[in-house]
């Protein structure tokens, strides 16, 4: 197999990683292969299912693939740690895909390196199938993210708290897995040179337009800013919630990465927080955008040497991008929302009328994703909507004024916008426990679902349906670790 590898990271930034092996696995199986990325990466998908457990467990790497543990640093729940890195996660190698774009080969779960700090550097089967859904169903959904591969399983099993769990590997595609800590972990060690050599490399990388702005790095700083505000914003229009923000979980391309916590929103409440370790709700879904803000913040801390020689000046650069960041948001999330709504063209006061929508739907359990889907039926009649709501009067009151501003083909336009199907928290459960049990049929069905979100289907029916009553109070999601 021919994975013509052309390794930039390692070769362009030596003392940005370290060169390290995989780990020994006892038995590799090859559980899933991602064929239609297969495909688009050009790689050919028959000849992995047949060496698919050997390369994606690491085992027997492909000509070519140079594997190696990023550095980076991180602020992780407010508090900074100067020294993280991959400590259950191996760069493999990059390749290009089908359409020219250059893409990191990552293998997750494959042991421990120097960064693991006293962990095992291992996944296990349940957190690697369910990046691999959630991952899938974002890609579906239309919102830029890593994306999986590949599952193996290792043949080892794993201690975690719920006992023994079965060791697996995802490998993971990504437009690159440059961090805002990595930009971090030079800037704490005022390694302005590294800090810099990172820049022109993320520049070329992923935003080579700007090389030749008059202030690339302020354009870079503004780029990054950019993909992240709409990022966020992207998230936000779904019900998705991360779970942990740190500033080493968010990447300089702008996609979705590390999904550990993670989780869709069912009933609209801005307070939702499903992770077991996010105790304050720092990362809860209303406060997405304030986190994005800030992370941004300590890019620009990180970026300020390269801003302007001068402190002060270089200070007042990093503010008048960072000053952008709440409009930039809120342009996205407008513009999305206007989409969500059907609305004819921009006006004023369609930020009140999302708005006050949003506050009807507060604390009425409104489901997020039925709601906005339900409301193209109710461009006509308002029947599948209302059922919805505890008490529909504030919604009622609200359809007129929405009916008044809709565009012409507004509920077609509805229907490809807010999907029917989102990787509800039962369903990934029942999914995971199914295929824990040795069963990937669920897996696969749910998998297949969350492809194609849009397109309503009769006998799909039952993964719309929400979690039942009382489910998602007590249910909490795990790092993975
Ligand atoms: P996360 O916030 O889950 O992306 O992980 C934060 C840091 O912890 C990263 O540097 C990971 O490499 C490290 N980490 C997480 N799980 C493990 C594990 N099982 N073994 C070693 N390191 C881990
Ligand atoms: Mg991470």
């Amino acid at each position: 197999m021919t994975f013509r590898f052309d390794n930039s990271y390692a070769r362009d930034l030596e003392g940005f990683y370290v060169d390290w092996p995989a780990a020994p696995v006892p038995a590799p199986r090859l559980l899933r292969l991602n064929r239609p990325l297969a495909e688009e990466l050009g790689l050919d998908p028959d000849l992995l299912e047949r060496e698919g457990a050997e390369i994606f467990s690491g085992r027997c790497l492909p000509e070519g693939a140079h594997p190696l543990a990023q550095v980076y640093a991180g602020h992780q729940f407010g508090g900074f740690s100067p020294q993280l890195g991959d400590g259950r996660a191996l760069l493999i190698g990059e390749i290009t895909d089908r359409a020219g774009r250059r893409r990191d080969l990552q293998l997750k779960g494959s042991g421990r390196t120097p960064f693991s700090r006293g962990a095992d550097g291992k996944a296990a089967l349940g957190p690697v199938l369910r990046e691999y859904l959630v991952g899938e169903a974002m890609h579906g959904l239309g919102i830029p993210t890593t994306r999986a591969l590949a599952a193996v399983t290792t043949g080892e099993p794993l201690l975690r708290q719920e006992g023994e769990r079965p060791g697996a590997i995802l490998t993971r595609v990504a437009a690159s897995h440059i961090r805002v800590g990595t930009f971090q972990f030079f800037a704490a060690r005022s390694d302005i040179d590294r800090v810099r050599r990172l820049a022109d490399y993320a520049i070329a990388r992923h935003y080579p337009e700007l090389a030749s702005a008059p202030e690339p790095y302020l354009a870079f700083y503004e780029a990054v800013a950019e993909a992240q505000a709409q990022l966020v914003a992207r998230w936000m229009l779904v019900g998705f919630i991360h779970g942990v923000m740190n500033t080493d979980n968010m990447t300089i391309s702008g996609e979705t990465i590390d999904y550990g916590p993670c989780a869709f929103m069912e009933g609209y409440d801005p307070g939702t927080v499903f992770s077991s370790i996010d105790l304050q709700g720092r990362y809860a879904y209303g406060n997405q955008p304030f986190i994005l803000a800030w992370n941004l913040a300590r890019l620009g801390e990180a970026l300020l040497p390269l801003l302007d020689a001068d402190a002060v000046r270089a200070a007042d650069k990093a503010n008048s991008v960072l000053e952008t960041v709440g409009a930039r948001y809120q342009g996205h999330w407008m513009a999305g929302m206007r989409a969500k709504l059907g609305l004819a063209g921009a006006e004023e006061g369609d930020a009140q009328l999302a708005e006050d929508l949003l506050e009807a739907m507060r604390g009425q359990r409104a489901d997020w994703t039925l709601t906005f889907r339900r409301l193209a039926d109710a461009v006509t009649d308002a029947g599948t909507l209302r059922p919805l709501f505890r008490d529909a009067a504030a919604l009622e009151a609200w359809l007129p004024r929405w009916r008044a501003r809709l565009a012409p083909d507004a509920a077609e336009r509805m229907r490809a916008t807010n999907p029917i199907y989102i990787a509800r928290n039962h369903r990934v459960e029942e999914a995971l426990a199914a295929a824990h049990a040795g069963d990937l049929a669920p897996f696969d069905r749910l998998l297949e679902v969350l492809a194609d979100p849009f397109s309503e289907r009769a006998d799909r029916e039952l993964f719309a349906v929400p979690a039942p009553e009382g489910f998602d109070d007590s249910y909490r999601t795990f790092c993975g670790t």
